[in-house]
């Protein structure tokens, strides 16, 4: 298949990259085009499911990632009113169900870095960046785009298909004038990245969900660049104050006194604001052109779903667009993955991430004492625990996509 015309990929972020390595590992040509120089090294995702752990063993990158992340099963939701551990979660009880029984903490663009270090030794595998993918057209045969050189110059390529993995503001979806219903979160959420060990200091587990009615903050343990182990904090940002006073030492080590006062003033070592939103695609598909990840679909970071279901994503998709290209399939599969991708992501993890937000965030006294309650409940019944468990892994997700037809 190494001379066929190769499937084009606007986007190398995890989901891009993945995708584009499943294809190449199975002998079909493909073509990406990011419009960063390089894979950038900043604080987002931080957290590898088990179920995308499972998925990813065959392509080696999850053989490849398990030694350099942290395994991380428990997780400990904490009230901050009353500061008292609610309770912890245990990944641990879905030892029969998936090989990983665990989160592992590992920074993504290390994700990014293991795929791409595998796929560049594939013939069937190219990556041209720093390309800006700017116009996206397509007919009956296939899928021209324009992209833009790092020269300032234009070139056309053509593809049979065109995998727009670019991101929420995704130019794929755009030239196809496919909707993005949703909503964007009035506050802002700023990650700020400190050495301090929090678990030493308090008993923190590697993933951590503190609730407070404004102040209510995430706290998980990735590696570090060195192996030195590394505290991400993220915060609510509930002011219209300007970016840079919000990235300010000062705004932080305020923060932190108020949410996390164990030391004064915390060393920071990165810090990343950004906006937040809750959107799907109105469809995954138009035509030969396909979304996935952030492209798709986007949702808050806590539970840490967005990039996993992302993956999952390319993986279902990667496994429909080999069926057919080699004749054991028809373009009928790609509405299947429609059918199976996008309603999923509604159910779960757009129901779950602004569920998980509002459990930290609740206001009213009763209200949260009833929901932690609940939580303390859950985790003393197994069977509750467990289908909790199935949710939050993303384990129930996958087997439902997987069972519609
Ligand atoms: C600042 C920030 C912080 C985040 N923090 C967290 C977090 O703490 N926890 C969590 O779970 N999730 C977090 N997320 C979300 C998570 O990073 C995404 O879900 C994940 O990156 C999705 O992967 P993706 O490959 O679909 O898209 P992306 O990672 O966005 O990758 C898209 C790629 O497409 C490229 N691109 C875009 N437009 C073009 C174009 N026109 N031409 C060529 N290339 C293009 C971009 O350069 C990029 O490399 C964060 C996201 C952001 C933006």
């Amino acid at each position: 298949m190494a001379n066929e015309q190769p499937i084009l990929i606007s986007g190398a972020g995890p989901v891009g990259m993945i995708t584009g390595l499943l294809l190449a590992q199975q002998g079909i040509p493909v073509k990406l085009f990011d419009s960063l120089a390089e894979i950038p090294a900043d604080h987002r995702a931080a957290t590898l499911q088990p179920p995308t752990l499972h998925m990813l063993e065959e392509s080696g990158i999850t053989a490849s990632l398990l030694p350099r992340g942290i395994k991380s099963p428990l997780f400990q939701f904490r009230d901050r009113l009353s500061g008292e551990v609610v309770t912890e979660f245990d990944f641990g009880l879905l030892r029969d169900e998936t090989p990983h029984p665990f989160a592992l903490q590992i920074e993504q663009h290390k994700t990014v870095g293991a795929a791409y270090e595998i796929a560049k030794k594939l013939d069937t595998f190219e990556v041209h960046r720093p390309y800006d993918v700017i116009a996206v057209g397509q007919d009956a045969d296939g899928v021209e785009i324009t992209v833009r050189a790092p020269d300032g110059s234009e070139e056309k390529h053509r593809g049979p298909y065109l995998i727009g993995c670019d991101g929420g503001r995704s130019i794929a979806r755009k030239s196809q004038n496919i909707d993005f219903p949703g909503f964007t979160w009035e506050e802002r959420f700023i990650i700020v990245a400190t050495r301090f060990d929090f678990a030493a200091a308090d008993g923190f587990r590697f993933r951590n969900y503190v609730a407070h009615p404004d102040q209510w903050c995430a706290l998980m343990k990735v590696p570090g660049e060195e192996d030195e182990g590394v505290w991400r904090c993220l915060f609510p940002a509930m002011t219209d104050e300007p970016d840079e006073a919000v990235i300010s030492d000062e705004w932080i080590q305020a923060r932190y006194l108020e949410c996390l006062p164990y030391e004064a003033p915390y060393e920071i070592v990165h810090r990343n604001l950004y906006s937040v939103h809750q959107r799907v695609a109105a469809s995954f598909r138009k035509g030969r052109v396909i979304l996935a990840g952030d492209a798709a679909h986007v949702n808050n970071p806590i539970g840490g779903m967005g990039m996993n279901s992302g993956i999952h994503d390319g993986i279902n998709l990667a496994e429909k667009l080999v069926l057919i290209l080699r004749g054991d399939g028809t373009e009928d599969l790609l509405d299947l993955y429609d059918r199976q991708r996008r309603p999923m992501a509604n159910k779960y993890v757009q129901a779950q991430s602004i569920r998980n937000k509002e459990v930290l965030q609740e206001p009213d006294p009763q209200a949260r004492q009833r929901q932690f309650d609940e939580m303390r409940a859950t985790t003393a019944d197994k069977e509750k625990h467990l289908t909790y468990l199935r949710n939050a892994s993303l384990l129930a997700m996958v087997n439902e996509a997987n069972s519609i037809t």
